[in-house]
This record gives C-alpha cells, sequence and structure tokens, in this order.
C-alpha cells in the first residue's frame, strides 16, 4: 500500500483502560505514530487498584484466566504478572443459609452436605467428561437449557449453574450462551486463574512503561467528544474544542460511548442497543486480621454470592492484614437495591467470616460495576459480537469486552485491542518511528 499525505497523521486510540493501552503498545512498537486520548487523569479504567492504608483495592474481585488470550499476548508483548492461583481447600458452597464444603476435588465430593448420593454421582460422571465436552455441541442452547437436558439432580444443575456464574461473572442463565459458558468453565477449570500481587494497577503500570517505551503519546485527561468524518475519517475532537488529525482510531471504550461519538454510525448505534450489560455489587473489604484463617472462598449455589479472600494467595495486605472481595452477580434484566444488596453480602461475611465487623479497617461498597458491556447470548454467541472494524467508515475500529469472536472479560479486550491494531498493521505496513 502507498503511503499517502495521511502520513503526518498519527493513529488515535481513545480509551486508555487495558484494551486501549495494549492496542497503542503494539502500533508503536510497530512503529506507528500512537496518540492515546484517557478522560480520566488516571489510566487503568476498570482494572485500576486504588491504596488504602497498605491495602491493595481492585475494583471489585479481579482475577486474570491462566489460559486466556490475555496472559497469553502479554507474554507474547515480553508482559508477565507476579501471583497465585486461588487455593481449592477451605472453599465453601453456601445452600440454604449453610456452609457445605464445595465439591472441587474427589474428597470434598465424597464428603460434602452438598449433595446426596445420586447427586455426587452425575457430578463425579460430570467431572470426569467436562474437560474433554466440545463446547460447539451446545451452540444455540442457554445455559439453562444445556443443564436441564444434561443433568437430572436439582443440586447439581444449580451447582454447575453457580459455577458458571463464577467464571462468566454472568446472572442469566436463561439468556447465556451454555457453549459460551461450558467453554469459560473449561478454561477456569484446566488452568485456573491468578490473583495479582499489587493488584491489576501492575498491568495498567507495565502497559504504561511499554507505551512511554513504544513512544505513545499518551494524554490523560482528556474527554474525545467526537469522531470527525465525512466520507473518510477525518479525526477527533476533545472537549476543550481541540480536533486532532488522525489517520485511524480504535475507540476502546463501552459500546454506548462509542456510539455517542459517531451519531451518524448505524451499526454503532445498533451495537450499543443490543448489549446487555454484566454487572455486579462489589463489598471490598480491608480487616487488620482474618478471623477464620481457614475460610477463603464461598460461592453461592442457590443465591447469587461470591466470596474470597484475595490476600491469602497474593501481595494485596499488610502482614497479618486480610483483603476480602464480596460480590453479588446482578440479574441483567432486572432492577437491583443496593441497600439490600449490600445487606446481602454483609450476612454473607457472617456465616463465613464471623467476627468480621469487629476488624474492619476500611470497607468500600460499589452497587452496581460493570463488568463487562454485553452478555454473549445464547441465540448469538461469540460469533455475533461486532467489530473489531466499525462497517461505513474506513479506519474506525473499536475494542473491548464486548468485541470479537475470543474470550470474555478482559480476554476479550485484550484480544479484540490486538485484532483491531494488526488490521491497521495489515492495512498499511510499518512505517518508521521517524517518518
Ligand atoms: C467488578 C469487576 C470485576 C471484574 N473481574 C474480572 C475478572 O475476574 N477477570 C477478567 O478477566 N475481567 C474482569 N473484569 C473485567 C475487566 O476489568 C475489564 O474487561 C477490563 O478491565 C476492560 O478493559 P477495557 O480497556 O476494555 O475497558 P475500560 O477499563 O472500561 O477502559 C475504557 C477507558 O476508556 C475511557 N474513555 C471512555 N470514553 C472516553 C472518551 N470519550 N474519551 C477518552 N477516554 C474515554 C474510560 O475512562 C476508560 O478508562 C471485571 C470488571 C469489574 C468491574
Amino acid at each position: 500500500m502507498t503511503q499517502t499525505s495521511k502520513i503526518s497523521a498519527p493513529i488515535v486510540v481513545v480509551g486508555g483502560g487495558l484494551a486501549g493501552l495494549t492496542a497503542a503498545v503494539i502500533l508503536g512498537r510497530a512503529g506507528r505514530r500512537v496518540v492515546l486520548y484517557e478522560k480520566a487523569k488516571a489510566l487503568g479504567g476498570r482494572a485500576q487498584t486504588q491504596g488504602r492504608a497498605g491495602y491493595r483495592f481492585n475494583i471489585g474481585p479481579h482475577a486474570l484466566y491462566r489460559g486466556g488470550a490475555a496472559r497469553r499476548i502479554f507474554a507474547e508483548m515480553g508482559l508477565s504478572f507476579a501471583g497465585a492461583a486461588p487455593r481449592p481447600a477451605g472453599g465453601f458452597a453456601v445452600s440454604g443459609g449453610r456452609k457445605h464444603a464445595l465439591p472441587g476435588g474427589f474428597v470434598s465430593l465424597l464428603t460434602t452436605s452438598l449433595l446426596r448420593l445420586p447427586g455426587k454421582i452425575e457430578l463425579a460422571r460430570l467431572m470426569g467428561t467436562l474437560p474433554k465436552l466440545r463446547p460447539s455441541a451446545a451452540e444455540g442452547l442457554t445455559l439453562r437449557q444445556w443443564t436441564e437436558q444434561q443433568l437430572r439432580q436439582p443440586n447439581v444443575r444449580a451447582l454447575v449453574q453457580a459455577l458458571a456464574r463464577l467464571s462468566t461473572y454472568t446472572n442469566a442463565p436463561d439468556r447465556l450462551s451454555a457453549s459460551v459458558a461450558l467453554e469459560q468453565l473449561q478454561l477456569a477449570l484446566s488452568q485456573n486463574v491468578d490473583y495479582l500481587d499489587g493488584g491489576w494497577q501492575v498491568m495498567v503500570d507495565a502497559l504504561r512503561h511499554a507505551a512511554d517505551a513504544a513512544g505513545v503519546r499518551v494524554e490523560s485527561g482528556r474527554r474525545v467528544v467526537a469522531v470527525e468524518h465525512d466520507d473518510a475519517l477525518r479525526g477527533v475532537r476533545l472537549a476543550d474544542g481541540e480536533t486532532a488529525a488522525a489517520e485511524a482510531v480504535i475507540l476502546a471504550m463501552a459500546p454506548d460511548e462509542a456510539a455517542e461519538l459517531m451519531p451518524g454510525s448505524a451499526s454503532l448505534r445498533a451495537w450499543a442497543q443490543a448489549a446487555l450489560p454484566i454487572q455486579a455489587a462489589c463489598l471490598d473489604l480491608a480487616l487488620s486480621s482474618l478471623p477464620q484463617p481457614r475460610a477463603t472462598f464461598a460461592l453461592g449455589i442457590d443465591a447469587p454470592l461470591y466470596l474470597s479472600v484475595h490476600s491469602a494467595v497474593a501481595k494485596l495486605a499488610p502482614q497479618g492484614g486480610a483483603l476480602i472481595h464480596v460480590a453479588k452477580y446482578l440479574d441483567p434484566t432486572t432492577a437491583s437495591a443496593a441497600k439490600d444488596d449490600e445487606a446481602e453480602l454483609e450476612r454473607l461475611m457472617d456465616l463465613v467470616q464471623s467476627g468480621w465487623r469487629q476488624v474492619v479497617v476500611d470497607r468500600r461498597f460499589l452497587p452496581s460495576m460493570t463488568v463487562s458491556h454485553a452478555l454473549v447470548e445464547a441465540k448469538r454467541g461469540f460469533a455475533g459480537r461486532p467489530g473489531p472494524a466499525v462497517p461505513g467508515i474506513a479506519g474506525v475500529l473499536v475494542a473491548g469486552d464486548w468485541v470479537g469472536s475470543q474470550g470474555l472479560l478482559l480476554d476479550a479486550s485484550i484480544a479484540s485491542a490486538k485484532q483491531a491494531a494488526e488490521r491497521l498493521l495489515a492495512a498499511a505496513p510499518a512505517q518508521a518511528a521517524a517518518a
């Protein structure tokens, strides 16, 4: 492809979360001129970690899938992060207001009071077959349809739905694609996840460092208010009225935010309208000690609840202290009541970590955090997700956890960011940074 007068215009990345930063680094390292605009003062979006009194608060529970696309792409980029997987021992399944051993291995399966013998037999069989299952065989089915077709025991169905909720964050068994849930469950069970030392901010900081080294111009505190185009892309307009020419633009943000920047794009509007966000209510707790040191994990079976002591394996709290994330997976189709949700999360703490109220150093309740911008519906599956190219205007692409045909959550964000960057590189191969 010939180099045109556009050679002087940089590629503009809008959004300084992990997706935008990843795309910017890939492009910068390939010798492209890149400017990244982030509207907030701090980079990182939902991957930021706040330091409070020596504790590291992620925004709700964050775990990096060991076998996922994000980890693989970061490794290709030379970035790796220290952390550790949650330990299976000490896990509870909570059902009927009582704690039971969470059946994760052979011993807990035999001993748990969660299931009677027929349930144990059915679960043992499923644990044997699940790793070999082809998720595509469940295409078109919802998670509930699949569990009802494949499993007879109500408690085993509920347990599988709870495990799928845990790994997808999605509390909508009547809508969630069974094939997507199974793929994510296999990813979680086969390779587990890591809680990162220092929190997810370490990924933000590493990418920022890589962006600087690659010559990316990073401008935070700068909101983009429009993508300017006529029959071709011209650039972006910023909130202060400045315009910046762009050879191409990657919108690494929520679908409704992207649609606002290009009101004339029917595709972006349709994608934003179709996206059903997945949200969670999060209670993040810093304790001076852990009242019940052996109780490090709990999963609600008959209620969409989660509790995990992230500091049990990752460096997130001072010596002797504990950093705990408690969360409720919100039903995306019904309104939630923040006060009730917070009280429900506190009751789960009472059940699992009795005595916690006396040792609180700091706490933060986030009533509805958007974990992912779009649930993957059974009728569409991964293949139905949009982007990264936006039809209609050449040179505009999107990236995020709602984009592309690969993975969920951060894995989708990073896979789509890489795909968007590589599309631009393929369209106009390397220019020297100095060009
Ligand atoms: C409670 C919670 C728990 C989670 N747990 C997990 C987990 O365990 N595992 C996992 O893989 N994922 C998890 N996630 C999801 C993960 O955090 C996100 O998928 C990922 O951080 C998204 O990165 P992103 O860059 O795509 O989007 P974001 O982080 O949302 O970044 C988008 C950025 O764009 C900026 N922006 C928007 N509009 C403009 C504009 N007009 N101009 C300039 N800048 C703009 C925003 O300020 C923001 O910084 C969790 C999320 C939450 C909230």
